[in-house]
């Protein structure tokens, strides 16, 4: 649904009034899918967005057996940063100096994006934050930030060429081990950088493509988080099943294609 009203004023007294304040929140398009409540300041036409948008969920879904959600997420689409960034820290001050923000709210989960080249990306992965947290009560920090990582890139070559599968392999063949005991102390965001989420990818990608084995042990661990038992950390349970996980996980990410 376009939010006509606004568009036809502008139509109709553009050329008698001097050229409108550009608020932020001025929407151009409201839509709406299953999951998702968009508002998007610039035209991304043809349900562009809430096609994106369903798939991504209907992936995520289906991907990790999170089963169906209740509830809408809503998205703000700003067309550029200055917007957001107005926007945004009326509303959550400390998230004005972020790229891209998914909240977890009271009554329903946001997520502040403002448009530019890779602007999909970004709404993939703050998407997949607020749809996982919609279905799991609970999420590791790592695990949280290595399947938005994992999702944000475009279902055709998510496997294949997502940009930490060349680094992760440059970083190992100068000996870099990915450590899942390291990665289980985060705390928050701003203890991670970017080999942090290399990393996190890196085990993710490993879990949901070596082997059947290593799928089942993921789905297992979000199984019991939705279930709602407190799941202790994923390393004790992965090493359990799996005691040379980390050397698997090095050969996985060597003979990847
Ligand atoms: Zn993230």
């Amino acid at each position: 649904m376009i939010n006509r009203t606004g568009f036809f004023l502008l139509l109709a007294f553009g050329l008698l009034l001097p050229v409108r304040g550009e608020a932020a929140g001025d929407w151009m398009e409201i839509s709406e899918t299953e999951t998702f409540i968009c508002r998007s300041e610039v035209r991304i036409g043809q349900n562009e967005l809430p096609q994106l948008l369903k798939t991504l969920n209907d992936e995520i879904n289906q991907t990790l057996e999170l089963g169906k959600n209740e509830g809408l997420l809503e998205l703000y689409l700003f067309k550029n940063r200055r917007n957001f960034v107005e926007y945004v820290s009326l509303r959550i001050p400390e998230g004005a100096n972020r790229q891209a923000l998914y909240v977890k709210g009271e009554d329903r989960s946001r997520v502040y994006i403002y448009n530019h080249s890779e602007v999909r990306d970004d709404i993939r992965h703050e998407c997949t934050h607020a749809i996982l947290h919609q279905a799991l009560p609970y999420l590791p920090l790592w695990m949280d930030e290595g399947l938005a990582e994992y999702f944000e890139v475009e279902h055709r070559v998510r496997s294949t060429g997502n940009p930490h599968l060349r680094d992760i392999r440059f970083a190992m063949f100068f000996r870099h081990k990915p450590s899942l005991a390291e990665l289980e102390q985060l705390n928050s965001l701003g203890e991670m950088d970017k080999n942090d989420y290399r990393d996190s990818w890196a085990w993710i990608h490993f879990l949901m493509h070596e082997s059947q084995e290593s799928r089942q042990l993921l789905l297992q661990y979000l199984k019991t988080i939705r279930e709602g038992e407190p799941p202790g950390p994923f390393s004790q349970y992965l090493y359990r099943a799996m005691p040379n996980a980390d050397a698997r996980l090095q050969q996985h990410i060597k003979t990847w294609k």
